[in-house]
């Protein structure tokens, strides 16, 4: 993975920074059987079982490989269900890497958005961030309040290269508190921007977030799933911050803001977990009972004491710099890779995921017969990957018996912390030119079955 941003300055190729001791057999099938496997699972590939998939980038949550460290840890976890000894070194870990004096433990991100929603929305409020996620923007409507997006122009743009596409319109964020004053409960960041396509927040926009959200007493509260590559973004891009450490850098994120949620199953390195960090007291004891309610005790909160010590340890390698340049590496190396293979993506690839351009890709296939699965199909059958479809099947709807396609039809390949190696990756890439030779007989699908809701875990297709 070429960068000059190597361990070694003088060296193109980045390696993995670890070496391995535990090996997981890679599943390896051959195109006959991916095709009948594609078949049965009706074309969607969230119904193929895991053993029949060689490369799986449907998510990188909670699909990180953990450490040696790590796994030793969780061999001394304190399973006592209150005052663990693993809670003790989890809250010191969180503390460190925050700044913050209130942590909370929940068992995954959208634990720790429930209940912070549910302590602070109140129906009719309003809350902005550049853009919420999924989960946090559901989490919020379910308060009846409102999820406001305010991400800067530019991250709108799939081709333009700004190189903080996830900065928030400070311009728009003022007339937003000006306009709602008394109606905000609280002010949100994403980082890195997931729903964005994974971009980065500028350490000047965080602190410009800060002093808007501050001038109208609303408190800041980041979620900060990706906030180690985030920090190693600002480190590689952002003017003058080139000789900090990444612990500085992040040090600095967090004292811009009033508290944090988190989903550790991104860069806290672990398989499960999240949390609540706050600096002040106020919610505190109404959060703590909510955990109690329908969490777990407060000094475990969902999740075992081994999960715990895990997340601990987590935190801190996620901070480690070999680790973040080999990290951010690979979404580059493969976004460059698939390029010169002659396959468009997203503009600047993000910290954790490539998206392909799949309507540019395949103009022949048109959006009402999925271009975006089509090519999930074909990675699939090429590859042996898993990728997820960010298009027509996620986003389109019906409108009068009228088809309403999404605004974009992309694929998203995103990468596992710490599993795959760089030959994985150049072995996909050498796959490419042939999907790429052949991709004028690639065919579209039609949807035969449709799910009231959230259509794309369970829609089946056929072959057009
Ligand atoms: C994953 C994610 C969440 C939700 O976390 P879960 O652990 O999946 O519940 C919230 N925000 C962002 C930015 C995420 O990436």
């Amino acid at each position: 993975m070429s960068s000059e941003k190597s361990g070694s300055p003088k060296r193109k190729t980045i390696i993995e920074p670890f070496k391995i001791k535990m090996v997981e057999p890679l599943p390896m099938t051959t195109r006959e059987q991916r095709q009948e496997i594609l078949k049965a699972a009706g074309y969607n590939l969230f119904t193929v079982a895991a053993k029949n998939v060689t490369f799986d980038f449907l998510t990188d949550s909670g699909t990180t490989a953990m450490s040696a460290k790590q796994w030793a840890a969780m061999m001394v976890a304190d399973e006592s269900y209150a005052g663990s000894q693993s809670f003790e070194r989890f809250d010191k870990a969180v503390k460190n890497v925050t700044g913050y004096n209130f942590v909370i433990p929940t068992h995954q991100g959208r634990a720790a958005e429930r209940l912070l929603f549910s302590v602070l929305v109140k129906s009719g409020h309003k809350v902005p961030s550049n853009n919420h996620f999924d989960t946090t923007r559901a989490n919020i409507e379910f308060m009846n309040a409102e999820a406001a997006d305010l991400v800067i122009e530019e991250g709108k743009d799939p081709q333009n290269t700004h190189p903080f596409k996830g900065n928030i319109d400070l311009k728009k964020l003022e007339s937003f508190c000006r306009e709602y004053q008394g109606k905000i409960p609280c002010g949100m960041l994403t980082i890195t921007n997931n729903t964005g396509g994974g971009q980065p927040v500028s350490l000047e926009n965080i602190k410009g977030c800060s002093e808007i959200y501050h001038k109208y007493n609303i408190p800041f509260i980041i979620d900060v799933c990706r906030f180690a590559e985030n920090a190693f973004f600002i480190k590689d891009r952002e003017p003058g911050q080139k000789n900090r450490s990444i612990k500085d850098i992040v040090a600095e994120i967090f004292s811009y803001a009033d508290g944090c949620m988190m989903s550790a199953k991104k860069d806290g390195m672990v398989n499960i977990g999240g949390f609540i960090a706050l600096k002040e007291s106020k919610w505190v004891d109404q959060l703590r009972n909510m955990l109690i309610l329908t969490e777990g005790f407060p000094t475990y909160g969902g999740l075992a004491a081994r999960d715990l010590e895990a997340l601990a340890v987590g935190l801190e390698e996620a901070m480690d710099e070999n680790y973040l340049s080999y990290r951010i590496a690979v979404s580059k190396y493969m976004a460059q890779g698939l390029n010169k293979a002659g396959i468009p993506t997203l503009q600047p690839p993000g910290g954790h995921a490539v998206y392909i351009d799949a309507k540019a890709f395949l103009p022949h296939i048109p959006p009402e017969q999925f271009p975006g699965q089509a090519l999930v199909c074909e990675l699939y059958l090429s590859e042996g990957i898993r990728a997820c479809e960010i298009g027509s099947v996620m986003f389109g709807a019906k409108k009068d018996g009228k088809f309403i396609p999404s605004k974009m039809e992309l694929v998203r390949l995103a990468f596992p912390r710490r599993v795959y190696t760089q030959s994985h990756f150049d072995y996909i890439l050498e796959g490419m030119a042939d999907i790429v030779a052949r991709k004028n007989e690639l065919k579209g699908l039609k949807m035969t079955y449709e799910p009231p809701f959230l259509r794309h875990f369970t829609a089946r297709f056929e072959l057009l």
